[in-house]
């Protein structure tokens, strides 16, 4: 690999202009109907991505400081009503899935880091919970970027367990998991819900369009050591997108690695509200209502 020096300027072009060939790319996958020129595209659309995440990048100072904690309270089939508690800045993730509702990746990384600090979580909790008279079922950690690269995640629940007694739940794209301290980190949480939208490495990349350091192996490996070792519920959900994972023999591989993860509970979803790509359309009910059938007693449709 050959160093390259780029002033400040020069880059901001190379960024711009590989943003460019991405956004051209995403329009052709979203046109063509051949799977293997789909294939051929995600491949350079991969490449591409690749050279991006490798050029230096910071998270924006307005990303940091537009970061609330409390993000608002949701009301969700899965976990009642729901106070998101953001541990990330928006949309810094280590995946930039095509379904996203909360839009683009903003730092694409697998990097831990304490990107918010555990008392200042803890501060704007405890002032939230003195103030709110409602009714809470789970405070949910964390709705628009991924809970699991805070380094501090592990004290972040300790201090919240010192302040409450409502349950703790953890939305997490669950691609960190293969690594110990990732998962030591959410022992002491009540419920953990990863996602598994692919097994197949080529599918996990159109998809979920992940930091160039993951695969969809050490995704299932992760969450199979994580059922090994964690007591509290995991409930997985399975998104599936019409002409991406909804064909017969990835279902029938997702079904052979739910087998091996043994999650309590599966839930199955499709793309509902608006998609960050709008190539990302929703499956057929008959194929989800399928799967489900496939899935046995565990699994529900959300
Ligand atoms: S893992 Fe979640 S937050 Fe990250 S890109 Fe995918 S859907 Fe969005």
């Amino acid at each position: 690999m050959t160093n390259i020096d780029l002033s400040s300027s020069e880059l901001d072009v190379l960024v711009e202009t590989l943003e460019r060939a991405l956004n051209e790319l995403n329009r052709e996958i979203a046109e063509t109907e051949n799977p293997e020129y789909r294939q051929m595209l995600a491949t350079k659309d991969h490449v591409l991505r690749t050279i991006l995440q490798s050029l230096p990048k910071n998270i924006p100072i307005q990303v940091l400081k537009e970061t609330n904690v409390i993000g608002g309270m949701r009301v969700s089939r899965r976990l009642g009503r729901s106070l998101a508690v953001n541990v990330i800045p928006r949309k810094v993730c280590p995946l930039d899935c095509i379904y996203c509702e909360t839009g683009r990746t903003s730092l694409l990384t697998d990097e831990r880091r304490a990107y918010i600090e555990p008392d200042v979580v803890i501060a704007q909790l405890r002032s939230f919970l003195r103030e709110y008279r409602g009714s809470i079922d789970h405070l949910t950690l964390s709705a628009s970027g991924e809970p699991t690269l805070n380094s501090k995640l592990g004290e972040i629940i300790a201090g919240i367990r010192g302040i409450s007694a409502i349950p703790v739940a953890i939305l997490t794209n669950g691609v960190l998991l293969h690594r110990d301290d990732v998962r030591w980190s959410l022992m002491d949480a009540d419920v953990v819900l990863p996602s598994l939208d692919a097994v197949s490495e080529p599918v996990f990349r159109l998809v979920n369009r992940p930091h160039a350091h993951l695969s969809a192996g050490d995704l299932i490996d992760g969450l199979t050591a994580f059922r090994s070792e964690y007591t509290g519920q995991i409930w997985l959900e399975i998104l599936i997108v019409r002409g991406f994972n909804d064909f017969s023999e990835e279902l029938e591989k997702l079904a052979k690695a739910v087998e091996r993860i043994q999650p309590d509970r599966i839930h199955l979803n499709t793309v509902v509200r608006t998609p960050v790509e709008r190539f990302a359309r929703p499956a057929d009910i008959e194929v989800i209502n399928r799967f489900r059938e496939r899935l046995g007693p565990r699994c529900s449709v959300l």
